[in-house]
C-alpha cells in the first residue's frame, strides 16, 4: 500500500464489480435508444473505462473538464468549465459519469448546463456517494459504492495530480494536505 493512503476502502475488484452492475442496469434502460456517456475529466476517466467496456449497446463517449478543488481537499463550491462538448447533444439520452457526488454543486451545474441544451434526457452515474454531505439535492439514476466522509483519492482520483495511478480507493493521510 502507498505510505499516505491510511485505508484502503474499495479495491480494484469492488470497483470492477460496480462497472459490471451499472454497466448491466445501462444496457438494459437504454436498449434502443441514442445514448452519449459524458465524463467529467479527470477524475472519472478510469471508473469510465471499466464502465464503458461493460456497456453492451452502442454508446458515444463525450468529455468535460470542470475546475475541482485544485490543491486544496475541500470544495470550492466554485465550478468552471475548462473543456466544453464537442458535439450537439439535442438527439441523446446524456448520461454524466462522474467518480464521487460530495456537495453535489458540481453535478448540480453540470445536469443544469447539460439539461440547457436540451438533450432527450440528461441523468448521472456516480461511482461514489459520500452520504449526506450534499449542500444541494442531486438526483442520480446509478449509484456505486457509499463513500466514508473522508478525503479519498485513487482509481482516477487525485489530490494536487497525485495519486490518480493507485489501484484502489483509499483515504489520503490528512498529514498530506495539512
Ligand atoms: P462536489 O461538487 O460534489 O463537492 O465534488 C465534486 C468533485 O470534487 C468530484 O468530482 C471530485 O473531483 C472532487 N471531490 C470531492 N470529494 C473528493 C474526495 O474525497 N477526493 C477527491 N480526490 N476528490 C473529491
Amino acid at each position: 500500500m502507498h505510505p499516505d493512503i491510511t485505508e484502503v476502502l474499495f479495491t480494484e475488484q469492488d470497483i470492477l464489480a460496480v462497472a459490471r452492475r451499472m454497466g448491466a442496469e445501462i444496457s438494459r434502460d437504454y436498449a434502443g435508444q441514442k445514448l452519449l456517456l459524458v465524463t467529467v475529466l479527470k477524475g472519472a476517466f478510469v471508473f469510465m473505462a471499466d464502465l464503458i467496456r461493460n456497456i453492451d449497446i452502442p454508446v458515444e463517449v463525450d468529455f468535460m473538464a470542470v475546475s475541482s478543488y485544485g490543491a486544496e481537499a475541500k470544495s470550492s463550491g466554485v465550478v468552471r468549465i475548462i473543456k466544453d462538448l464537442e458535439a450537439p447533444i439535442e438527439d441523446y439520452h446524456v448520461l454524466l459519469v462522474e467518480d464521487i457526488l460530495d456537495s453535489g454543486l458540481t453535478l448540480n451545474y453540470l445536469k443544469k448546463y447539460l439539461k440547457s441544451r436540451n438533450p432527450l434526457s440528461v441523468d448521472i452515474a456516480t461511482l461514489l456517494l459520500k452520504e449526506g454531505k450534499q449542500e444541494v439535492p442531486v438526483d442520480y439514476k446509478y449509484l456505486g459504492l457509499i463513500c466514508p466522509d473522508a478525503f479519498v483519492v485513487g482509481y482516477g482520483l487525485d489530490f494536487a495530480e497525485k495519486y490518480r495511478n493507485l489501484p484502489y480507493i483509499g483515504i489520503l493521510d490528512p498529514r498530506c494536505y495539512s
